[in-house]
């Protein structure tokens, strides 16, 4: 397919933040080019975990139809298990918001609000299709500059470009935004495991002393898992080697050596996360806009990034829609325009950012007076009722835009084939 030269809109980064976005200017009407540098799906050790607000949202918006027809999993609570000892729970059903987190792998969830994008001729998406800079004049961005394929580098104008490329964000880096970027104390392995028949669908944390797994029932029948280490010590782990790592996720939950020998055989059956933080004061210039996680990179805990990413989307789509709908064609959209959306959605996110790092702090106890003080903040923590508040303020925030008003064509989702 050949790349149009002008647009209204152009989206970098097909990931949950950039697709959502397509589809939903799309429907609206408005010129939606949507570029992805990678030619498929598929994403494995992703975020596929999706907060409760978002299961609601989404449904609002008319994606329910298609999440049930794909299947997911319901997240029935958390619990968090230190040094063999339970100590703290929380039970999703609890919260009054009408819907449990949900469980969907992330090509899947792409791929439905891409299907509802796809027939509508105002809609073009291109995977193979990589940024590689911005088209500026004045100070003013007017477009970017995109590879193909088979490597013809093509100029696309746009009114709005939209940096939606993820953690590493390439738009970012050329947008010369501010960004403080904060490695975390740790670094996690991931990997997956089938899930025994009767295991349940919660989540759970899993410490003793400095180390932990996060084990993350997943859909359909698998147990997602992460394993922290040490900044930088991924050379070291690999190094000691893998039987050891593996001995290592046996001692920290028994019930895991089984399976652990049966299917982890490899470092190839893992993922490398590296876990840092993305600040940013200002996420616009004029005629370019930063959302999900090119604006805000949050840390695994919890499992907020996607919820981030729809959120930002849906307060977005409306306020675009309406600003193009304003000045003539070709006019770029000033940064003045999206100076509340960037407060609105930096608040969100500075509260996300605060719990993790606090959760984080907590992670790093090894002796045993902090690890036995640990045990006792948490197991006070769980008695306490204000627990769901303190939780619920964190995972469950409400959007800050009812999904309704962001509704534009009801029944345009189609049935997503696997
Ligand atoms: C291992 C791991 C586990 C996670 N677990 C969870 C979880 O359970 N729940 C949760 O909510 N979050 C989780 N997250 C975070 C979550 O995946 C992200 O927050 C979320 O995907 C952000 O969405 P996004 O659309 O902003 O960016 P991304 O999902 O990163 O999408 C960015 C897209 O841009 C494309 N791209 C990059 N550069 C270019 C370029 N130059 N040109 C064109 N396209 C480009 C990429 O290929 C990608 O498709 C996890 C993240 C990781 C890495």
């Amino acid at each position: 397919m050949t790349i149009p030269t002008a647009t209204d809109v152009l989206v970098v980064g097909g990931g949950p933040a950039g697709s959502l976005l397509g589809c939903l200017l799309a429907r609206r009407g408005i010129e939606v080019l949507l570029v992805e540098k990678q030619t498929h799906l598929d994403r494995d050790f992703r975020g596929e975990t999706l907060a409760a607000p978002s299961v609601v949202t989404l449904r609002k918006l008319g994606f329910g139809p298609a999440l049930r027809a794909h299947g997911y999993l319901e997240t029935s609570g958390v619990t968090m298990r230190m040094e063999g000892r339970q100590v703290f729970g929380v039970d999703y059903s609890r919260f009054p918001i009408g819907a449990l987190p949900i469980d969907i792998p992330q090509p899947a969830l792409i791929g439905i609000f891409n299907d509802a994008a796809r027939n509508l001729p105002n809609f073009t998406y291109l995977g193979g299709t990589t940024f590689t800079r911005l088209v500026e004049s004045d100070g003013v961005v007017r477009g970017a500059a995109l590879r193909q394929k088979d490597g013809a580098v093509v100029e696309v104008r746009a009114r709005i470009v939209i940096g939606a490329d993820g953690r590493f964000s390439k738009v970012r880096r050329a947008s010369g935004l501010a960004a403080d970027i904060q490695p975390m104390a740790r670094d996690f392995l991931s990997f997956k495991l089938p899930r025994p028949p009767k295991w349940g669908n919660g989540a759970e944390l899993i410490v003793d002393r400095d180390k932990h797994l996060v084990v993350l029932p997943t859909f359909p029948d698998w147990l997602r898992i992460g394993h922290n280490m040490p900044k930088g010590g991924y050379g070291e782990l690999r190094k000691n080697g893998f039987d050891v790592f593996k001995a290592g996720i046996s001692r920290l939950d028994a019930r895991l050596a089984p399976l652990v020998d049966a299917h982890l055989r490899s470092w190839d059956d893992t993922g490398f996360l590296e876990i840092f933080t993305a600040e940013m004061p200002q996420w616009a210039r004029d005629g370019l806009l930063l959302i999900g996680d090119a604006s805000h990179t949050a840390t695994p805990i919890l499992g907020q990034g996607v919820n981030l990413a729809i959120q930002d989307t849906v307060c977005l789509a409306p306020l675009l829609a309406a600003r193009l709908a304003q000045g003539s064609p070709g006019d770029v959209i000033p940064a003045t325009a999206f100076t509340d959306f960037v407060a609105t959605r930096h608040a969100h996110k500075s509260l996300v950012t605060r719990f993790q790092r606090m959760q984080e702090k907590s992670l790093t106890a090894r002796t045993p007076a902090a690890t036995a003080l640990r045990r006792a903040r948490f197991r006070l923590l769980d008695r306490l009722p204000l627990k769901y508040r303190v939780f619920g303020k964190v995972i469950n925030m409400p959007h800050a835009v009812d999904p309704v008003d962001v509704r534009t064509t009801p029944t345009d989702v189609p049935t997503p084939t696997r």
